[in-house]
């Protein structure tokens, strides 16, 4: 079936590189869904896909409903997220408190590490990509940049001559919780941790810069708060928290309720 005659198509939810986000109805039921066009052709096109596929399943994940397809394009079908993205939501509060900090922190803490279980790294852990549901709930959304790791069918070639940086470095999971700890950075102080002129600026930064605690904005930051960044935003991933060290963290305990 052609997907017109499953959904209406509405209007526009976000625009990207690849294609668009359109709020769509289907017909059937009423239900309204987020369908997210993609154009055949780019590599990384196919691999969004297949992604999404192999995902969908956890609370804290976007999940896909169907996939559709003609000559030009995919349609990714799924679920809607009313409340849009975290982005524009760190935007109207200002300021945003520290429970609904530690709350999307502790929620992302619990889907990045299903996204790893399952093999797939997001890479691209952000606000724009962090949407969120009329409960209040957060869903990590884009996996336009991610990739799939671990998966011998995916690596072509004799896997005995696979090199160590392959299984593990360049696309090592520890860059999910690099990207964690910015976000949390940004929703405690209000500002990027590491930021510059121009792009060589902030990666310099992002190499060198060490969290220096000073300046208005950090007065409101507590020691516990402090510490709980300092080690998301270590460069040695050897020693880097992970998922499981941040939702043990005593901020995190602190401000959200206790896991069962
Ligand atoms: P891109 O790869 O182009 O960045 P995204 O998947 O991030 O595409 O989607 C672009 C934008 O579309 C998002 O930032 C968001 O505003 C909107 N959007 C995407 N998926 C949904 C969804 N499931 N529900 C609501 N809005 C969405
Ligand atoms: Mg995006
Ligand atoms: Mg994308």
């Amino acid at each position: 079936k052609k997907i017109d005659q499953v959904y209406e198509m509405d209007k526009t939810l976000g625009k990207g590189k690849f294609g668009s986000v359109v709020l769509c109805r289907s017909k059937a039921t009423g239900e309204e869904c987020a369908c997210k066009t993609l154009k055949k052709g780019e590599e990384i096109v196919h691999r969004e896909v297949e992604i999404m596929q192999h995902l969908s399943g956890h609370p804290g994940v976007v999940t896909l409903k169907a996939v559709y397809e003609d000559a030009e394009s995919f349609y990714l079908v799924m679920e809607l997220c009313s409340e849009g993205r975290l982005l524009d939501q760190m935007a109207r509060e200002g300021h945003y408190s520290k429970q609904n900090a530690a709350n999307i922190i502790k929620e992302l803490m619990l889907a990045v590490p299903y996204c790893h279980e399952m093999g797939v790294v997001h890479r691209d852990i952000k606000p724009e990509n962090i949407l969120l549901t009329t409960c209040g709930q957060m869903k990590l959304a884009d996996f336009g940049l991610a990739v799939r790791i671990l998966d011998g069918q995916r690596l072509t070639g004799s896997p005995a001559y696979v090199s160590p940086e392959v299984l593990v470095g360049n696309y090592s999971e520890k860059v999910d919780m690099w990207s964690a700890g910015v976000l949390l950075h940004a929703l405690l102080v209000g500002v990027l941790p590491f930021q510059g002129d121009s792009l060589d600026t902030v990666f310099e930064a992002i190499k060198k810069d060490k969290l220096d605690f000073v300046g208005g904005a950090w007065e409101s930051v507590s020691q516990p708060a402090r510490d709980l960044l300092s080690k998301m935003l270590t460069r040695n991933t050897s020693t880097r928290l992970t998922a499981d060290g941040v939702l043990w963290h005593p901020w995190i305990s602190f401000y959200t309720e206790p896991l069962l």
